[in-house]
């Protein structure tokens, strides 16, 4: 048995809902275009699932977060992809791939084959006994990377209300599951091994910043230990946590957030693998011309880095799958993808956004004590990370235009005084970015590229003047 499409989308996660979209705006044909998931529902915004899935009243619900409502795009509802005709193979895994034949073979013995594949099978939670702790079977203990996951864990807080629970992990699950558990009255205690949350991004003045805003909403820290066994009852469910460091932490439930692994396995010796990620050029094509990788699984050139980079944040999953369609329908006029990393979050009443990468000596602004700040990275010299609490619409724009001009900073006393205002100087000083304007054929969709060597050169122009600034600056204050 077997059916063969033109282009084929092997995931049904965010990175598949966006190629869906940009696919139909550039026109496919009925039958063309095919959706291979595992999961049973069509593609959806993950990160709905840690925010409003997961509030105790008026929570978020399907179909109100299928892509591409995050980007306040058109919502793919299953009627939608019928309208479009796109086949949706959905409650689907594919078990083996055969890139030479160009085939897939599904759990359920089907053999689709494609012209083009698309692979945006993302990532799946690490579990605690790849880290020799067992236990992840026991019915209080909960993951949440899908819509499955996010059930259960709902169902499990239902009945742990009043009750306690265990995070494992700091970063971005444990921290916005954190704030949910507390939101279902819910006491909470988050454990992890580092010596403050968010460890892979936030400064340790940044991360006291939220650590004492949770603990003022009640979550304890345990911290720099980890998780060495469970105590359960008869049941098999767990009742207690036990640390490393021999803390005994009684619970009604524990939310396991301990990273991610990219789904690779497929591919493993048949494509180019890198940075744990399947390796794609500019155009997000893989080593075989007829296959393209996006979002979590995909490791990519991120130029304003010069390097290759393996990204799990939603923004980079939208972009670089609009990006790989646009690459596969319309090459000549497709420049190599130039993206800039955004991360955000939103906890509790606050919200942040980071640009760029955290590398380099650092900066923080603002005021800690209220509830607008953030910091800056600097690198060899240059801009090259910029984080902000409770900014405006304009003041997240202004810091992603400054991290994305990259400009000189030579007076670091500066920068530090002149705080959110330098990234606001900087945005306004820099031209708008000039637009080459592609209008794809028999379609509304509008692809705006910047003109790079003019960018560049206008970058340029900005460092320079920033630079003369600064120095001018520095001397009048060494001469005060
Ligand atoms: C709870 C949660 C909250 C998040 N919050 C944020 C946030 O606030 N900000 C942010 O920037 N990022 C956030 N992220 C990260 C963001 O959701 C991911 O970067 C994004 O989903 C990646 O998209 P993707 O399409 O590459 O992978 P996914 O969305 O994970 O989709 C992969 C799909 O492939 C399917 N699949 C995999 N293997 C197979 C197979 N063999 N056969 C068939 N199907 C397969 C999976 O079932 C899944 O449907 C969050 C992630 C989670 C889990």
């Amino acid at each position: 048995m077997g059916r063969a499409f033109v282009y084929v989308i092997l995931g049904g996660g965010v990175a598949a809902g966006y190629a869906a979209l940009e696919f139909s705006k550039r026109g496919v044909s009925n039958g063309e275009l095919c959706i291979i998931s595992e999961e049973p529902v069509v593609p959806y915004e993950r990160p709905a699932l840690s925010k409003g899935f997961l509030l105790p009243e008026a929570p978020a619900r399907l179909p109100a977060f299928h892509t591409c409502v995050g980007a306040n795009e058109e919502r793919l509802t299953p009627k939608w992809y019928k309208e479009h005709g796109i086949e949706l193979v959905l409650g689907t895994r594919v078990k083996s791939a055969d890139v030479k034949r160009k085939t897939l073979l599904t759990a359920t013995g089907e053999t689709i084959s494609y012209k083009i594949l698309i692979i945006a099978t993302g990532a799946r939670a690490l579990q605690l006994e790849e880290f020799g702790v067992n236990g992840s079977n026991a019915e209080n203990v909960c993951y949440l990377r899908s819509l499955a996951d996010a059930t259960r864990l709902v169902e499990v807080m239902k009945s742990s209300t009043g009750g306690n629970a265990v995070v494992i992990g700091g970063g971005y699950i444990g921290m916005e599951c954190a704030a949910s558990l507390v939101t279902n009255k819910i006491n909470v205690t988050m454990v992890f091994p580092e010596a403050h949350c968010m460890a892979r991004l936030f400064t340790p003045k940044i991360a006291s910043y939220y650590e004492d805003f949770y603990k003022s909403k009640g979550v304890k820290f345990i911290k720099g230990t980890v998780l060495s066994s469970f105590e359960k009852d008869a049941d098999e469910k767990v009742t207690a946590v036990v640390l490393k460091d021999k803390n005994h932490l009684p619970t009604d439930m524990v939310v396991v957030g301990i990273g991610i692994r990219p789904n690779t396995s497929l591919f493993e010796g048949q494509l180019t693998l890198e940075k744990g990620g399947i390796k794609v050029n500019g155009m997000m094509q893989t080593s075989n011309t007829s296959v393209f990788a996006v979002g979590d699984v995909a490791a990519f050139p991120v130029k304003i880095f010069g390097e290759i980079r393996r990204l799990e944040h939603v923004d980079s999953a939208r972009k670089s799958a609009r990006h790989a369609v646009a690459a596969i329908m319309d090459p000549s006029r497709t420049f190599d993808f130039d993206y800039l990393p955004f991360f955000y979050s939103r906890i509790f009443s606050l919200s942040w956004q980071f640009y760029g990468e955290s590398v380099g000596e650092v900066v923080h602004y603002g005021d800690f004590s209220g509830s607008t700040f953030g910091g800056y990275w600097v690198s060899k010299g240059y801009l090259v990370g910029s984080f902000l609490e409770g900014g405006t619409k304009e003041e997240y724009e202004a810091i992603a235009k400054a991290t994305r001009l990259k400009p000189v900073v030579e007076d670091i006393t500066e920068l530090e005084r002149q705080g959110l205002g330098f990234a606001v100087a900087v945005s306004q000083r820099a031209p708008p970015p000039q637009l080459s304007t592609v209008i794809v054929p028999s379609s509304t969709l509008v692809v705006e590229k910047p003109l790079y060597a003019w960018h560049a050169t206008a970058g340029v122009v900005v460092a320079a003047s920033i630079a003369v600034f600064a120095y001018w600056y520095g001397r009048r204050r060494r001469r005060w």
